[in-house]
């Protein structure tokens, strides 16, 4: 078998993520989904994909080497290169899984378990009170979630010093407080609740937050710190009983290795359709599992990169749990042909059926696309 072409098309969702088509002579097809790459990852791809025509698409860890090594001196560490080898590294996955019969996570060493547990990203309250915060966590787990998580870092707080400034001040401290607290009430002790402060603060404003939120049993604190300074983020760590999570904007084992072999962290999030892909993803969460830190990757994708993310999470014994971020997006349901719904209770059962193992519905997905950009 041979790749003859690739193809791609930019459709909303949490922004845009691109999507790439691989196509064969042999008439298989295999789709893809990468996101927060920005505008040049299309570009990215038509490139690459010049690289690999012509080539077996079953050999994936291959090509993906081969155009990691190509880039180098591009770019290939971290970014927007990455990201685009993301997306024709998931395609070949799907594309190799419906060549040979296989599920992609039998062709990644088989499952774990069958399903994948989700923890609903509800980002904020309807306004920025602790109650409004309160009511949207009971929403949610009514919906069955039984782990959530919200931002608590506000730009536009009257209490903030300036646009640059992220030192944390005592009004906007007990800002949060108050926000943690009212989540946590609101859902009783045994939903897990993630707390995500976007890299933003400085290493003494972060471990004050940590260690004032330690009563409310946090899932985790994310990203208290910059992703780039691992030796900040281990300070945060040990200097509470809140665990700490990082790792949505780290890219490959190698952006990876620091915060695990440091242990700057209790739990890894890799972005796996942004900084890694499905086989990288496996390997960082090996990695992570010789000490003994779980994985719990970010996701913003629809439901062909969350399904894509599944199939490496059912794959490693150290899973956590996955996120999804699509609750005030209904047109999930619209971008795949499922039925009973992806989701249940909070939950998604990998699929069985030969590669990713769902049926896109491109003419929904028509809809939603940007139309200055090819549509495949
Ligand atoms: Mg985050």
């Amino acid at each position: 078998m041979k790749i003859t072409d690739i193809k791609t098309a930019e459709i909303g969702g949490h922004g845009y993520s691109l999507f790439v088509k691989i196509f064969t002579d042999e008439g298989i097809e295999g789709l893809g989904e990468c996101i927060h790459g920005g505008d040049g990852v299309a570009m990215l791809v038509a490139d690459m994909g010049e690289m690999i025509k012509g080539r077996n698409p079953l050999d994936v860890d291959r090509l993906f080497e081969s155009i990691r090594h190509r880039y180098i001196f591009n770019g290939a560490l971290a970014g927007n290169v990455v990201t685009a080898m993301t997306g024709i590294e998931i395609a070949l996955w799907d594309l190799a899984g419906k060549a040979m019969g296989q599920p992609v996570y039998r062709l990644l060493g088989g499952k774990f378990r069958d399903r994948i547990r989700l923890y609903c990203d509800c980002h904020a309250g309807r306004d920025d009170s602790p109650e409004s915060y309160a009511e949207r966590a009971k929403e949610v787990v009514s919906m069955g979630f039984n782990a959530i998580k919200f931002d608590i870092d506000n730009a536009r707080s009257p209490h903030k010093l300036d646009e640059f400034n992220w030192s944390v001040t005592p009004g906007e401290l007990a800002e949060m407080v108050d926000k943690v607290s009212a989540v946590r009430e609101a859902v009783g002790p045994e939903v897990d609740v993630a707390i995500d402060m976007h890299g933003r603060y400085d290493t003494h404003s972060a471990i004050r937050v940590a260690q004032a939120v330690e009563e409310f049993n946090l899932m985790w604190l994310e990203e208290p710190v910059p992703p780039e300074n691992v030796d900040a983020m281990l300070e945060v760590k040990r200097s509470s009983r809140t665990p700490i999570c990082a790792g949505e904007n780290l890219y490959l084992r190698w952006g990876f290795r620091d915060l695990i072999e440091k242990q700057a962290v209790d739990v890894i999030m890799p972005d796996l359709p942004k900084c890694c892909g499905l086989s990288e993803g496996r390997k960082i969460a090996n990695m992570a599992e010789v000490y003994y830190i779980p994985l719990a990757p970010h996701n913003v994708c629809g439901p062909l990169g969350t399904i894509a993310s599944c199939h490496t999470c059912v794959s490693v014994p150290n899973f956590l749990v996955l996120e999804w971020h699509w609750v005030d997006r209904p047109h999930w349901q619209e971008l795949v042909e499922a039925d009973p719904p992806l989701i249940q209770d909070g939950y998604i059962t990998v699929p069985d059926r030969p590669g990713l193992g769902v049926d896109f519905n491109e003419d929904a997905a028509r809809r939603y696309a940007r139309t200055d950009r090819p549509f495949f």
